[in-house]
């Protein structure tokens, strides 16, 4: 026998027992309330308290929203009406608060973080198999590539929607806290919970990205819209964060446009449970103690140095000293220029982090200048590269974690088949496939055509591990050759005096 529609809309009842919370008392009411959300009448069949073992709401809420579907009781908006009936079976943000910090005394906080994060998967906030479709590789010099197929692409009749949508300013901006519970256009925020935190004496809060790049990747928001900035709390709120939660590193992007994030509107952090490849790298060269402090350049593609000591009092005092030294340090052989016509170039990347007892803090400097030869960035991606990557090098790309753009599954694959024997003619590719003409020649002159899909696979995936290491070498301020090398041992010297 067919299960009814009743019986899938109860599994969701007791889906939501199990994962999210939901008092059993309260069950009947809430069967109700999503019967006729979806727009189904009760029934006097008897239902059974069936056995689910899901983890996330994907299978349980597929049938329902096909029946909403079919009978238009979603308007349409199949994302937005299964974010309303999955927020009411949410528990409230001041509960998930609550238990947020009741769990952390009790059984610590790397618990009530994995609570959380489970919490987030279970709603739909997190979209748990969304991220596992990304793809994922690590390159032979460390690199983690992933191409992200997560975030779902919108359809016409969705943009044609946003665009006429009324601007009303509210929220200011999508990480604001008055996001929590909005469902307006683009913002679909009903099944957002987050955990309030206390950074520097300020109300921030942590909430989990919905669109992970690593494990348990989330963010640090300012409970106020006040914009990106480098400053001498930045780094106390860092290490205030992983006093707190030391199994997680947390950074901030460098403040200033074409080098940091996408959004510099609103002061946030970004940070999780993964040691990202620039974590893993040694030291290039020890620059001895100063001040308490253990400083390394790194051994790494770009800029980098890392601070160590158990004082993080120290830490903090020769973080802004090495700030305020790169803000006005110029060196034209090198391109570096601190300023034009009042305008700041250089800033850098701080990310915080702990190991036992020792605070360990890693810097990347960073120069968002541009030229007549580089419109977009001196220390951006250069052209060639832009068939891989165009979009600004933020901070988590600059600690080797690759997010490219979900076109390059299908475009990669097509240049896979042309390494296969596929009819090639550079003159009849198809208008978004151009750009990879050069790509596609060079890899053809080296290979041949006659591989087998492994082998084309493989070259090309090596040319795109190539293609993000040289990424990083242009985003490096200092080169990695002697002349580069020299003039940032130079810079640090003279800064940590
Ligand atoms: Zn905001």
């Amino acid at each position: 026998m067919a299960i009814t529609i009743q019986q899938k809309v109860y599994d969701l009842i007791v889906y939501a027992q199990k994962n999210l919370g939901v008092d059993k008392k309260d069950s009947l009411y809430y069967y109700n309330r999503v019967l006729s959300m979806i727009g189904a009448q009760g029934t006097t069949e008897k239902l059974k308290k069936r056995r689910i073992s899901d983890t996330n709401p994907d299978n349980v809420m597929k049938p329902l929203l096909e029946f909403a579907k079919q009978n238009g009781s979603d308007n349409g908006d199949s994302e937005k009406f299964s974010a309303d009936i999955l927020s009411l079976l949410s528990l409230r943000p001041s509960e998930i608060d609550r238990r947020f910090h009741a769990e952390g005394r009790r059984h610590g906080y790397e618990k009530a973080m994995n609570d959380l994060h489970a919490y987030g998967i279970a709603n739909d906030y997190v979209k748990a198999s969304a991220i596992a479709r990304n793809i994922k590789w690590v390159s032979k010099d460390g690199l983690v590539i992933t191409i992200n197929l997560s975030k779902p692409e919108k359809d016409n009749k969705q943009i044609a929607k946003l665009l006429t949508a009324v601007k009303t300013g509210y929220p200011a901006c999508q990480l604001c806290a008055e996001n929590i519970g909005y469902c307006s256009g683009n913002t679909v925020r009903q099944t957002l919970r987050w955990a309030n935190i206390t950074l520097d004496g300020q109300k921030w809060f942590w909430q989990f990205s919905p669109y992970a790049y690593f494990y348990q990747h989330g963010i640090a928001v300012n409970y106020n819209h006040v914009p990106m900035n480098l400053t001498d709390r930045t780094v106390p709120r860092l290490f205030d964060f992983v006093d707190q939660f030391p199994f997680y590193f947390l950074g901030s992007n460098a403040a200033l446009p074409r080098v940091g994030g996408s959004i510099l509107n609103h002061d946030h952090y970004q940070g999780g449970k993964e040691v990202l490849p620039m974590q893993k790298a040694d030291a290039r060269k020890s620059l001895g103690v100063t001040d308490g402090v253990e400083v390394q350049i790194l051994d790494w593609y770009n800029s980098a140095v890392r601070l160590q000591s158990a004082d993080r009092k120290a830490i903090e005092k020769l973080a802004w000293k090495l700030s305020c030294a790169w803000e006005n340090y110029d060196n034209a052989q090198l391109d570096i220029i601190s300023h034009t016509d009042g305008e700041r170039h250089n800033i850098f990347a701080p990310i915080a982090r702990k190991h036992g007892d020792t605070y360990i803090l890693d810097i990347i400097f960073r120069n968002n200048r541009v030229s007549e030869e580089y419109p977009d960035g001196i220390f951006h991606a250069h052209k060639q590269y832009h068939n891989i990557k165009s979009e600004g090098i933020g901070l988590i790309e600059a600690m080797g974690l690759f997010v490219l753009p979900a076109r390059l599954d299908r475009q990669l694959k097509e240049v896979e088949g042309y390494l296969c024997g596929e009819p090639y003619d550079r003159t009849s590719l198809a208008s978004d496939m151009r750009i990879h003409g050069d790509m596609i020649d060079k890899l053809l002159a080296d290979n041949g055509n006659s591989n087998t899909p492994e082998h084309a696979k493989a070259v090309v995936r090596a040319y795109v591990d190539d293609v993000c290491k040289n990424i990083l070498y242009n985003t490096a301020v200092f080169k990695p050759d002697e002349q580069g090398q020299t003039a940032f041992e130079q810079f640090l010297d003279s800064a940590l005096k």
